[in-house]
């Protein structure tokens, strides 16, 4: 099949591309480099089906020839990078999924979009069903990516509706793995660099919080599953229900990595900004 994946010099975008041209299908990677790397999608560089497309989603992508899947996962997902520009991640989550929906239009493309379980806000449910609406704040700082989840997801309901667009929706829940930003701000990546850098891990609160975890091993078969075997728009959440402790995660990882790290509690007020300069 011939293949546009948004996002695909990503973390999952990249897994994503590496296990499509696996599969033998012919491959468009389409990334603006904001939280892409190159270094992720090198090694397919020189294969004859894989091609890479420097753009911004944001804006209308010309296309000629026919079109059968387009994996939507561009939009920057660590926080460190979604605060960046608060506009720049609405714009992607609206304009992007918008013209990529166009796009599957024309095309007549089958079109999976990445959402996230940050779509539940600071949920008051746990875990967190497909059903349950969620627990919002349109003025909260994490509402950018919160709310330009939503409006994607709603953008592909109203096109399947209205203009018969075949998408469907996907919620992540806490993916890790090989190729996660150094500095993208989340435990998991958080406590690999400091574990290797010999810092001190640092376990936020008393660290009894719990969290699961998917390995991106596990994501990508879940996301083609959904793109050719459902039927439905879902959305389908997509996680790992095996919680454990974040003071478990940072011994777990301080083990595997045989690091000589201490394990740290700090007070989540003495925390500094995720805020910074990413680019
Ligand atoms: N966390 C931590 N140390 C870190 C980063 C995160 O203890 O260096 C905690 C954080 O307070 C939260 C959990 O790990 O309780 C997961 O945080 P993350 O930002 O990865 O994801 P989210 O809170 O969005 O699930």
């Amino acid at each position: 099949m011939r293949i546009l994946v948004t996002g695909g010099a990503g973390f999952l975008g990249s897994h994503l591309c590496d296990v499509l041209m696996a599969q033998g299908h012919e491959v468009w990677c389409l990334d603006n480099f904001m939280s892409g790397r190159r270094a992720n999608i090198e090694h397919l560089l020189s294969h004859a089906r894989f091609h890479l497309l420097k753009h911004d989603v944001r804006k209308p992508l010309r296309w000629r020839g026919p079109l059968d899947r387009i994996y939507h996962l561009a939009c920057p997902a660590s926080p460190v990078y979604y605060q960046f520009d608060h506009i720049e991640t609405l714009e992607t989550a609206f304009l992007g999924t918008q013209e990529m929906l166009k796009l599957a239009e024309r095309t007549g493309a089958k079109l999976l979009y990445t959402s996230s379980s940050e779509a539940y806000g600071d949920p008051l449910e746990h875990p967190q069903k497909e059903t349950y609406t969620g627990n919002v704040n349109t003025m909260g700082p994490k509402a950018s990516y919160e709310e330009g989840k939503r409006i994607g997801e709603t953008l592909c309901k109203d096109y399947r509706e209205q203009r018969g667009v075949d998408a469907r929706v996907v919620r992540f829940f806490n993916v890790y793995g090989p190729r996660m930003l150094f500095h993208d701000g989340r435990v998991v990546s958080n406590f690999v660099r400091q574990a290797i850098l010999g810092e001190d891990i640092t376990v936020h609160g008393d660290g009894l919080q719990t969290r699961s975890f998917l390995y991106v091993d596990d994501a990508i078969p879940a996301l083609i599953g959904v793109m050719e075997k459902a039927e439905s728009i879902g959305p389908f959440n997509i996680g790992n229900p095996d919680e454990r402790t974040i003071k478990e995660i940072a011994e777990i990882i301080r083990r595997e990595i045989g690091s000589a790290s201490r394990i740290v509690n700090v007070p989540i007020a003495e925390l500094p900004g995720r805020v910074g300069d990413c680019r």
